[in-house]
C-alpha cells in the first residue's frame, strides 16, 4: 500500500504548481489515514481487527435484539453507528488529533532515544560480565517462541499499566492524559485521541519493562533470531485485535465474563475506565492483560449491565473543543500542575515561606 501512496503523491507532485507543493505532506497523511487499515500493519486499526470488531458487534446485536424482525442490516448499522455518538462534536476532535499526531509526535518526542534495545543491551552486557560470554546459545523452538511472545506482551502491557496508573495519580501527567478522558462519546477514533506528549512519557516505561525480558533473552539465545521467532513475538498483538480490541473505544457492550475478564481486558472493561462515575474512577488501567489490574487491586468488573458516563468529572463544559485547545490546554495545565507541585515541595522543605511570613 505504501507504493500506491508514493505513486499518488508523485503524480500530485508533478501536477501541482510550485506554490501548492506544501500541500503534499497533507495529501500523503490523508492517504495514509484513509488507507490506514491496510498500510504498515494497520496501526491502531488493522483491517482484520475491524472485521473482528464488526463480527463481535454482530453477535452482540443478535444477542441483544429479542425480536427476530428487528435483526436487519439497517438495524445492525444503526446499532454499530448510532447518530447521537457518531455526530458528537468530540468525534471530529478525535479525528483531527489522530490526523495531526504523526506530524507533531516526532517533533516533541524527547525520549525517543530511551528504547528497549538501548536498555536490553546494557542488561546483556551486565549478564556477560557476571556470567561470562554465552558460548552455547539456546535455539528457538515453537514452545520457546510462544512463551516469549506471551511474556513480551505481558511485560509491554505492564509498562503501559505503570505509565497509565501514574498518569492518573500524578497531576502533571494527568493534565496530559486527561485529553483521552475528555471524550464524551467513545468511538474507535477515541483510541487516537492521545496528546503527542503522552507517548514521550509512555515510551520509556514500556522500553524498560520489555528490556527486563529482552536483555536475558538476547544473552541466552546469543542474539540469534529467526523469522518464526519474529512472527511469533508479534502474534499476541494480532490476537488481541481478533478479540475485539477496537471495541475498547466504542459503545458496544462486550464482556468476556469474570474469569476471562480477570486475565484479559474485555472491551467493556476499558469503557468502564472511561466512565467518570465514582465507582469506575481509576480502575482498569491495563490495555490488554487484566492480570495487572487483578494483581494490583485496580480491577473493576461490571456488575451486570451498568450505565456508564463518559467524560471528565469537575467540568461543566468540554475543555477540549478543537485541535488548538486539545493540544495547548494539556501543556498549560501540566505546567500549572508542575508549578503547584514545586511550590508545595519548596514549602515542605522550607525553601519558601508561607504568604506574608517574610514581611512579619
Ligand atoms: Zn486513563
Ligand atoms: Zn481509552
Amino acid at each position: 500500500m505504501n507504493d500506491t501512496i508514493d505513486a499518488i503523491v508523485d503524480r500530485l507532485q508533478q501536477s501541482l504548481p510550485d506554490a501548492l507543493q506544501w500541500l503534499l505532506p497533507i495529501a500523503r497523511r490523508t492517504l495514509e489515514y484513509g488507507f490506514g487499515p491496510f498500510n504498515n500493519g494497520g496501526g491502531r486499526f488493522p483491517w482484520y481487527g475491524i472485521l473482528a470488531a464488526l463480527g463481535i458487534a454482530a453477535v452482540a446485536f443478535v444477542w441483544g435484539t429479542r425480536d427476530k424482525h428487528d435483526r436487519t442490516l439497517a438495524g445492525f448499522l444503526r446499532f454499530c453507528f448510532p447518530k447521537e455518538i457518531y455526530l458528537d462534536k468530540n468525534v471530529w476532535v478525535d479525528l483531527k488529533i489522530g490526523f495531526m499526531n504523526p506530524f507533531i509526535q516526532p517533533a516533541v518526542n524527547i525520549t525517543w532515544r530511551i528504547t528497549t534495545v538501548l536498555i536490553a543491551s546494557r542488561i546483556t552486557e551486565l549478564l556477560t560480565l557476571l556470567l561470562g560470554p554465552n558460548t552455547s546459545p539456546a535455539a528457538w523452538t515453537p514452545t520457546s517462541v510462544m512463551i516469549c511472545a506471551v511474556a513480551f506482551s505481558l511485560m509491554s502491557d505492564f509498562g503501559y499499566f505503570l505509565f497509565h496508573w501514574l498518569a492518573h495519580v500524578f497531576p502533571p501527567l494527568w493534565a496530559i492524559h486527561k485529553l483521552h478522558h475528555s471524550a464524551e462519546a467513545l468511538t474507535p477514533l477515541t483510541a487516537a485521541r492521545v496528546h503527542p506528549l503522552e507517548r514521550a512519557v509512555m515510551g520509556p516505561f514500556m522500553a524498560f519493562t520489555t528490556a527486563l525480558l529482552a536483555g536475558p533473552i538476547i544473552y541466552f539465545y546469543g542474539g540469534t533470531t529467526s523469522p518464526e521467532a519474529i512472527f511469533g513475538l508479534s502474534m499476541p498483538g494480532s490476537l488481541f485485535f481478533l478479540a475485539g480490541h477496537i471495541l475498547h473505544h466504542s459503545h458496544v457492550w462486550v464482556y468476556f465474563g469474570p474469569v476471562i475478564g480477570r486475565v484479559i481486558v474485555s472491551p467493556v472493561q476499558h469503557q468502564i475506565h472511561h466512565s467518570s462515575l465514582p465507582q469506575h474512577c481509576d480502575r482498569n488501567f491495563a490495555e490488554h492483560w487484566a492480570i495487572w489490574d487483578t494483581m494490583f487491586g485496580t480491577l473493576y468488573l461490571p456488575q451486570g449491565r451498568e450505565t456508564l458516563k463518559m467524560g471528565l468529572t469537575g467540568y461543566t463544559k468540554q475543555p477540549h473543543t478543537g485541535l488548538i485547545t486539545a493540544l495547548a490546554l494539556p501543556v498549560w495545565d501540566s505546567f500549572k500542575a508542575c508549578l503547584a507541585l514545586a511550590t508545595r515541595l519548596a514549602r515542605h522543605y522550607r525553601l519558601l515561606q508561607p504568604p506574608g511570613a517574610v514581611r512579619r
